[in-house]
């Protein structure tokens, strides 16, 4: 169904393509259903109405209603799709993320509103599965940041003097494997133990890769473990020969220039959504079109759902920035 949609290749595009409810109901139904054929999310029957006035199926195997909506991560939104599209356009595309507040602004609606439906646009874009990075003949720069306080913008020189091993309160701990000219894979950690570190390594680098890292200590013994290990003493120079985390680097700064100029404040809690949303873009960078990128995420709306209380505790009403 999608092919002979002529789907939008721009933001212009997609702003007039899906502004016609009926286009944008035929592909979203062709994303959740696939295969073609629409079964109801509660009971998975095939046999249902179709009452097409209100774009609503009756099905007949478990007696309820149920729409496009129900099942993904825009269950139980009152926004429109058309609203809900854009959204997802326009984080998927803008490098340095976009603000709930620009996002709230571009369409009309309140910054809660647009808070709430930029966090769900990111689950859709965490990748569930993810598979290996490196293998034999393969480089791996492996290296952690400090996000959070006075960390997020010390030298890197001066920040591994500053903070222990243990790390510091109100800093979270980000640790980063990038497989060059390839995949990044990102995760906050709790500690920077040895332990900690290198079961993140074994979880998403393949064995006998090549792996870069600094002089930290958490890192020593990565050569016992299948792994080809080299360190750059930061404390001495950046680069030796291929021995670098300069790719690293490049990322940690998109993340931070995001953080920093487009989020402002970012609860520790919710880092590892602003990570996926980063990640998501960097892996997607070879993209030619804008609608690549759009897409990859729309289809991984189903199956995926983040209620209000979820993401900000049940009773809270807290001023979210960002
Ligand atoms: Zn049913």
């Amino acid at each position: 169904m999608t092919k002979s949609l002529a789907l939008p290749k721009t933001l212009q595009q997609a702003i007039t393509f899906f502004s016609d409810p009926q286009k944008t109901f035929n592909y979203a139904v062709s994303l959740r259903w696939p295969t073609g054929t629409v079964t109801c999310p509660r009971c998975e029957s095939t046999e249902h109405s179709f009452i097409s006035t209100r774009k609503i199926w009756f099905c007949k195997g478990c007696k309820k209603q149920f729409t496009v909506k129900v099942g993904t991560i825009f269950e139980d939104s009152p926004l429109g799709m058309d609203k809900w599209m854009i959204a997802v356009w326009m984080l998927t595309n803008c490098k340095n993320g976009i603000s709930s507040y620009e996002i709230a602004r571009a369409l009309g609606i309140t910054q809660k509103s647009a808070w709430h439906m930029m966090h769900r646009v990111r689950l859709a874009m965490h990748a569930k599965e993810t598979v290996q990075i490196g293998g034999r003949g393969q480089e791996v720069e492996v290296d952690e940041t400090f996000i959070g306080g006075a960390a997020r913008f010390m030298h890197k020189g001066r920040r591994k003097r500053v903070i222990t091993e243990r790390g510091v309160k109100d800093k979270l701990a980000v640790m980063g494997m990038l497989e060059r000219g390839g995949e990044i894979r990102a995760a906050v950690v709790p500690f920077r133990r040895k332990h900690h570190l290198q079961a993140e390594i074994r979880a998403h680098v393949k064995a006998k890769s090549a792996i870069y890292t600094d002089a930290l200590l958490s890192y020593q013994g990565l050569n016992n473990q299948d792994f080809v290990h080299q360190t750059i003493d930061h404390a001495e120079s950046y680069v030796e020969g291929q021995v670098h985390t300069n790719g690293l680097e490049n990322f940690w700064s998109l993340l931070k220039r995001g953080l920093k100029g487009t989020y402002i404040a970012v609860e520790p809690f919710h880092m590892f959504r602003y990570l996926d949303e980063q990640v998501f873009r960097y892996n997607n960078r070879k993209a030619t079109h804008d609608d690549e990128r759009f897409h990859r995420v729309m289809s991984h709306i189903a199956g995926r759902r983040l209620t209000y209380e979820q993401l900000t505790g049940k009773g809270t009403d807290t001023v979210h920035q960002a």
